[in-house]
């Protein structure tokens, strides 16, 4: 349940990436086992938005070249997809495939991409939260799904890797929906783990060859770690790959809530690493986004401050107006619908802001910062 798979990959030369996944599919054969011939497997790419792989947001082309080139060794049918930010349609798809470098991919390799935008009504009986959600039709029609994830730090949960990363399944606008609905870390973390539950991927594998620190997911700073790390467990793999980005479990409520659920142990003593163990590994712990210090005041306030100092001291999204371009994607994306356009620039009812950070992560030109209250810094010294 624990097994972890973690490869040494330093580069996104097609050979080196190529000989690290398969390592990583061979390491755990049950899943080669499972997959049978002619299966549909959706390859559940990180595809936040467009971005070229260089930017270190989405998965790297050559890894999900490599997972779809072993599949196909195996006669399954991969299918490489995600619902990114904005809306679910042909044509946004159509530019986050091509910048993220999947219509390459598929051109090289004769894989499919997903275009169809369907959504279909499930039932999640496991779910902790939502029994009933809405999610993109090809989860439904394939065998198995894949997660291939990007090891990256997050404005509202911290960290992510193989779990977030099947937040994709979410139909493009009802992400707000559900996130308004879900509108604090805690829910948001049972959600997320309520996903990955009903997806519940044969395999996930996270691609931290190059990964991403600071203000996460899209606007932080690119970090060389160098590894290919994979599971058939993704919440265990969170907590190698969380470990490996030096960053406390106790700061991903993702973690904590799986955790809480029985599907992982935050004690790294109980994963079973093969490959490169964790003292093999030298990586100096990423820098937490900006936003951090807010959604984790517990033990470092009194215990009856910790509310008040949650609700008024949070972090909050800044519009640079310089740097906008008007393109509206953050009002699009605000679940509260809490900002309005004034002289083609938005401006946020922060009185109303959920701080998800949705606008943050999905501004195509980082016009948005997330601004620490004063009262931060001299509570938490950071
Ligand atoms: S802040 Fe960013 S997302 Fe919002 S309108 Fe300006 S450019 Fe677009
Ligand atoms: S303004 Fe930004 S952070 Fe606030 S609710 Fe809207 S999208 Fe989320």
């Amino acid at each position: 349940m624990n097994k972890i798979h973690i490869t040494r990959c330093e580069e996104y030369d097609y050979a080196m990436v190529e000989k690290a996944v398969a390592e990583c599919f061979d390491a755990v054969p049950e899943v080669k086992a499972k997959l049978f011939k002619g299966a549909k497997v959706l390859v559940k790419t990180n595809l936040l938005m467009r971005k070229s792989p260089e930017e270190a947001v989405t998965t790297h082309p050559v890894v999900i070249e490599a997972i779809v080139r072993y599949l196909q060794a195996l006669d399954c049918q991969p299918i490489i997809g995600d619902s990114p930010g904005g809306p679910f349609n042909e044509w946004n798809l159509k530019g986050v495939y091509k910048a993220a470098g999947m219509t390459a991919v598929a051109e090289k390799t004769g894989c499919g991409l997903n275009y169809d935008t369907s959504v279909v009504e499930v039932h999640n009986e496991k779910a902790k939260l939502l029994k009933t959600m809405q999610i993109i039709k090809i989860v439904q029609d394939v065998d198995f799904v894949i997660s291939a994830a990007k090891l990256k730090t997050h404005g509202m949960m911290t960290y992510t890797g193989a779990v977030k990363n099947l937040f994709g399944v979410i139909p493009g606008i009802i992400k707000a929906d559900y996130h308004l609905k879900m509108n604090n870390t805690e829910n948001f973390a049972e959600h997320l783990v309520d996903i990955c539950e009903y997806v519940n991927p044969i395999f996930s594998i996270i691609d931290a060859v190059d990964g991403m620190e600071g203000d996460g997911p899209s606007s932080g700073i690119k970090r060389h770690v160098g590894l290919l790390m994979a599971s058939t467990n993704p919440h265990a793999l969170d907590v190698a790959a969380s470990k490996v980005a030096g960053i406390n479990h106790a700061l991903i409520p993702t973690l904590v809530a799986a955790e809480n659920r029985g599907l992982t142990s935050s004690d790294h003593a109980k994963l079973e690493i093969s490959g490169v163990g964790f003292d093999q590994i030298e990586v100096e712990p990423f820098k937490l986004p900006t936003s951090i210090n807010v959604n984790f005041v517990g033990g470092r306030v009194p215990k009856f401050m910790e509310k008040f100092v949650i609700n008024n001291f949070r972090s909050q999204p800044v519009f640079n107006h310089e740097k906008c371009i008007g393109c509206e994607d953050c009002k699009r994306s605000c679940p509260p619908d809490i900002i309005k356009m004034e002289n083609g620039r938005p401006v946020p009812d922060l009185n109303k802001c959920i701080r998800c950070f949705c606008c943050h992560e999905l501004c195509p030109v980082k016009a948005v910062d997330i601004k620490k209250h004063w009262l931060h810094e001299k509570l938490f010294g950071q």
